[in-house]
């Protein structure tokens, strides 16, 4: 499933560049994270990136948005597809 960050977020900035998807992006508030582009680092790192990094913790999985290890697979090949256009 993707990742989602919670309004614990005190906007440090850190978590943005270590994402190799470019999917966290600063929102009005806090940081978002943009699930069509969070593949939880599959495809690049063995563990999530942005969980690593993030000072306050206050970044979960996102229930709305669940999916199995193949199929972040499936939307790391489709966005490095996309990448290589
Ligand atoms: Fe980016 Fe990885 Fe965090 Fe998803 S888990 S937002 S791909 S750093
Ligand atoms: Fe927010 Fe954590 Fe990202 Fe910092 S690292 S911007 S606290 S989600």
């Amino acid at each position: 499933m993707s990742l989602m960050i919670n309004d614990e977020c005190i906007n440090c900035d850190v978590c943005e560049s270590e994402c190799p998807n470019h999917a966290i992006y600063q929102g009005n508030d806090i940081y978002i994270i943009d699930s069509a582009k969070c593949t939880e680092c599959v495809g690049h790192f063995d563990e999530p990136q942005c969980l690593e990094v993030c000072p306050v913790d206050c970044i979960f999985p996102d229930p709305v948005h669940i999916e199995q290890q193949s199929e972040l697979m499936s939307k790391f090949l489709k966005l490095v597809a996309l990448n290589a256009c």
